[in-house]
């Protein structure tokens, strides 16, 4: 398995314990989120701390060997917690097609819930709806996580709004779960 020196904190990890960025040939700086471009990159810890410190002290520049316009380190987290969200999004819409997730319209049917292996209820979700949808999580043992807002889904997994999503399959809850947890861990690092 591949690794990398964190260009911040110094430290050698699993690529996949790391962030990729690159620099694109339109000059753009941009995390490499699945780190498949054919692209010169700069690793960081998925973590707050390390990704401002690289932004702060220009070391993605010193590490890439070029100048390269990075921005400022708020907008270079911004844009990471952006790609992790879109990422979220693309798997809620394709699980959604694929019948691998159900929204909270579905709360009724317990033969489809309680299936479900992990939940995304909205942050903003009514007092009434999450007590019933947190009974739910506890009585057929799902995971659950609180992820962005009933107008957040709206826009941008289905064009109506919904209080929460329930993913059926393991894999693709993995997936998700993965994907939130290391948002959270990026956000959650201290400045
Ligand atoms: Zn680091």
């Amino acid at each position: 398995m591949k690794e990398n020196r964190c260009a911040a904190c110094g430290l050698i990890k699993l690529n996949r314990e790391l962030m990729k960025f690159v620099s694109l040939p339109t000059g753009e700086f941009a995390l490499d989120f699945k780190q498949t471009m054919p692209l010169k990159g700069v690793y960081v810890c998925a973590e707050k701390k390390c990704i401002k410190e690289a932004a702060d002290k220009r070391l993605f520049n010193k590490a890439f060997g070029f100048d390269v316009d990075t921005g400022a380190s708020d907008a270079v987290l911004k844009h990471v917690e952006d790609v992790y969200e879109r990422y979220v999004y693309s798997l809620l819409r394709n699980g959604r097609g694929g019948g691998k997730v159900v929204s909270s319209a579905m709360l009724k049917d317990v033969n489809v819930i309680s299936r479900a292996k992990y939940s995304l209820i909205s942050g903003d979700v009514g007092d009434d709806n999450k007590s019933k949808i947190l009974h739910l999580c506890g009585k057929y043992n799902i995971e659950y996580c609180f992820f962005k807002t009933k107008n957040d889904y709206y826009k941008n997994v289905e064009g109506k709004y919904r209080a929460a999503y329930f993913v059926l399959e393991n894999s693709l809850a993995g997936k998700i779960k993965n994907t939130v947890d290391t948002l959270r861990q990026i956000n959650n690092g201290s400045a």
